[in-house]
């Protein structure tokens, strides 16, 4: 199936899901994942709508962004970074994504700051929160939240939007539903403390609807829109 057809038909998917968790549609952000994904196959996907784009891999972003722009497409597009950020590549990444995912410790967050204070950029990010405690996925603990969260806020140059998390992959997208459930909980703790983090970052192809129910406002959706990945 092509594009076109599957972003319809994910967007449908999207719209239903909120319906059901009584939410407004338009609240949910689609992040279409370009990870392996040539230019064609994302402008393609520009061309229907698609407003903003995210990459796991600076490098790979670098290409993107640079050839996006000599073709010339008018539409303005966001990148994202989803992946996660090594510091050594924090001044390339600041120079390309509007919004970093991935910030999962003190020490990233103040190499990130640096490196927009250089450029004069307020760069907007979000929490990587490790919820399992099995996973060998990345992101900060628990325990350790509030402490970052409070470090970033007052950092000059990083703006603090919300947090994100990848729960370990289920057959049964519905047994990925607590670990939904605990960053909204836990972004919720934060807002009783007088933070404020508006976006929760969670829901991948095979698990978004259940993110949705739970209160996801950025969706990041790879093979659902551009097939499986090479
Ligand atoms: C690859 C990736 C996605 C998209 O995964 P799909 O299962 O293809 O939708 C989402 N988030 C992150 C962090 C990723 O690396």
């Amino acid at each position: 199936m092509g594009i076109l057809q599957n972003l319809a038909t994910v967007q449908e998917r999207i719209n239903s899901a909120a319906i059901k968790a009584n939410r407004n549609p338009q609240d949910i952000k689609l992040i279409a994942v370009t990870k392996t994904v040539d230019l064609p196959e994302i402008i393609e996907a520009v061309k229907a709508g698609i407003l903003i784009l995210g990459e796991s891999r600076v490098q790979e972003a670098q290409r993107k962004v640079a050839s996006y722009k000599v073709q010339g497409v008018s539409e303005r597009i966001e990148w994202h970074l989803v992946g996660n950020l090594q510091k050594n590549k924090v001044k390339n990444a600041i120079q390309l994504f509007d919004l970093i995912h991935s910030i999962d410790s003190i020490s990233l967050a103040e190499e990130i700051n640096t490196q927009a204070k250089k450029i004069n950029k307020t760069q907007r990010v979000l929490v990587q929160v490790k919820i399992s405690k099995k996973e060998t996925k990345r992101g900060a603990d628990e325990k350790d939240l509030m402490a970052l969260v409070t470090e970033i806020t007052e950092t000059s140059n990083l703006k603090l939007e919300g947090l994100m998390t990848i729960p370990p992959y289920f057959e049964d997208a519905e047994q990925a539903r607590p670990y939904f459930r605990r960053l909204r909980e836990l972004r919720d703790e934060a807002e009783m403390a007088g933070f404020k983090l508006p976006e929760l970052s969670m829901g991948m192809s095979n698990d978004f609807e259940i993110a949705i129910e739970e209160g996801a406002t950025m969706v990041r959706i790879g093979t659902a829109i551009f097939g499986e990945r090479k």
